[in-house]
């Protein structure tokens, strides 16, 4: 059976079960019936999760090609439990320029008080990335395609260049949400995913995972998020949950809107450049579709506003694209991102023509999307012609 159909028929646990979902348990006492099942359970504390958590977690391995997931909080703890997991004082970090923000803020700002150092590397050059490796680099960390950027590194090459170094890599997989994009099958060692947005799908939740192919390093996941009482509540779980079983059917269809709109942005006088890996004109178009099976509803573009008027008559006259950060949810999102793009000197948004926007194709009726975003850029004409 393909993957979408296991999704939905995966009810793990329980054969007594008579529901087509698991039961919510908001526990923390675990009811155990003896002195045994008290203290080798391994489930015996609601904080190591119950059901929910056993059937996600379950739904994530087969998503992702994975023996192993632990569930996190957010986003942004799963990334800092993944880095942290393969890490000790002493070690050496290397990530992608293009990674998410806040985790670069995790390498740059908290890794160096555990005694962490860490550097970062421009995804498209390579070599840099080899010369930068030193003995006491631990681990590689990794975002396909970037968070803003949407750069993809050759994810096989890196991987390659890893394990020559005994060096481990790491996945930021959540544009993908795992559906277009399996990392571990190209030999990354840790995949991480913001199940707030596609598996959510809905923006009304949190949560993160952790996922990776080797027992030994599944074990090591599981004890330092034991150790950091990291656990995710079981509503958000089960948001999370029942997010997996319309999955694909959401993904194809974020897929298509966001491909019809950026192939028609890039008919606009107004618009420098599209920045989406399916199209040609991506500088990492051969390796998406050498790595990735199809794209999902985040992309970015330049807009040729020479000042913060014309952007800002952009941005107001858009109805249907709200402005608000996150994504993956059911709405259009649209964001300007150059106020929290700092990159390396060598990086090309250092020599942009434009301002850099980003959308989130959401699943409203494509053409009433376009619509919106014909209304966005005439208003940037109209200011353009006063
Ligand atoms: C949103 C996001 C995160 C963080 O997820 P939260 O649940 O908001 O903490 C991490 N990585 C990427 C690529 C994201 O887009």
């Amino acid at each position: 059976m393909k993957l979408p159909t296991r999704l939905i028929h995966n009810r793990k646990g329980n054969p007594e079960r008579r529901t087509v979902n698991p039961p919510v348990e908001r526990a923390s006492t675990v009811l155990l019936p003896d002195r045994g099942a008290l203290y080798g359970s391994g489930t015996g504390y609601g904080r190591m999760g119950l059901s929910v958590h056993r059937e996600l977690e379950a739904a994530l391995c087969e998503i992702e090609g994975a023996a192993h997931a632990r569930l996190t909080p957010s986003g942004l703890s799963a990334c800092a439990v993944g880095i942290a997991s393969a890490v000790r004082a002493g070690d050496h970090v290397l990530l992608s320029d293009s990674v998410y923000g806040p985790t670069r803020r995790f390498c740059e700002k908290r890794l160096p008080k555990m005694g962490v150092s860490s550097a970062r590397f421009n995804p498209r050059d390579l070599a840099a990335l080899e010369r930068a490796i030193t003995p006491q680099t631990k681990l590689i960390v990794l975002e396909a395609p970037g968070s803003l950027t949407f750069e993809i590194s050759d994810t096989p090459a890196i991987v390659k260049m890893a394990r020559q170094a005994g060096v481990l890599t790491m996945m930021d997989n959540t544009w993908s949400a795992g559906v277009y994009h399996r990392p571990l099958d190209l030999g990354v060692d840790i995949s991480v995913q913001a199940l707030t947005k596609y598996m959510v799908g809905h923006a009304d939740a949190f949560g993160g995972a952790v996922m990776t192919t080797k027992p030994a390093h599944g074990a090591a996941v599981e004890a330092l998020t034991e150790d950091w009482g990291i656990s995710l509540g079981p509503d958000d779980a089960y948001a999370a949950l029942r997010g997996t079983r319309t999955l694909f059917t959401r993904l194809s269809a974020h897929q298509e809107s966001a491909l019809g709109l950026a192939r028609w942005l890039q008919t606009q006088p107004d618009v420098a450049l599209v920045i989406h890996p399916t199209l040609p004109s991506h500088p990492d178009h051969e390796i998406w579709r050498r790595d990735f099976s199809g794209s999902s509803g985040l992309f970015g573009f330049l807009l040729d506003a020479p000042d913060d008027a014309h952007i800002d008559a952009f941005l107001s006259a858009l109805n249907l694209f709200k402005m608000g950060f996150s994504w993956g949810g059911f709405e259009s999102l649209v964001i300007p991102c150059d106020e929290q793009l700092t990159r390396l000197p060598d990086d090309w948004t250092a020599h942009r023509q434009g301002r850099l926007v980003r959308l989130h194709a959401g699943l409203e009726d494509p053409g009433d999307l376009k619509a919106d975003l014909e209304r966005g850029l005439r208003a940037l004409h109209d200011v353009k012609n006063t």
